[in-house]
């Protein structure tokens, strides 16, 4: 961590607003450098309905190993991220899980290319 990140850390330690702004903006960067648009749908218009989610929805692993770090942990593990993580919109998102929840003994893996074909379903009407 460079001299002026450690200094700005100690600066804003107590200030809340501060981050804030910064996993806003942390969430942000990962969002665009991971394309900037849902993988299942290619919807970019708005980030607010675009999320991070967890290629393999193997989330609750990392949120028990990183707690409310998760974000902040991506931006500095960019590999990691690209291997692990996909922006979905919220919409294809809660269609993951949906799907996940219906059929956890699906191998984890396929969920991705289950949302794909569920796409390509969609686009021929
Ligand atoms: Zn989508």
């Amino acid at each position: 961590m460079s001299y002026a990140v450690r200094k700005s850390y100690a600066l804003h330690k107590n200030d809340e607003n501060y981050y804030f702004l910064r996993d806003k903006r942390d969430r942000k960067f990962l969002i665009d450098f991971l394309g900037g648009k849902c993988a299942g749908c290619g919807y970019s218009k708005d980030i607010r309905a675009l999320q991070l989610d967890h290629k393999n929805s193997d989330g609750k692993k990392d949120r028990d190993r990183l707690g409310n770090r998760v974000t902040r942990y991506y931006v500095k593990h960019l590999e990691e991220a690209k291997e692990k993580l996909q922006v979905l919109c919220a919409n294809c998102n809660t269609i993951k899980r949906i799907q996940y929840e219906e059929n956890p003994q699906q191998p984890e893996s396929s969920l991705s290319t289950a949302l794909c074909v569920e796409r390509e379903k969609t686009a021929l009407f």
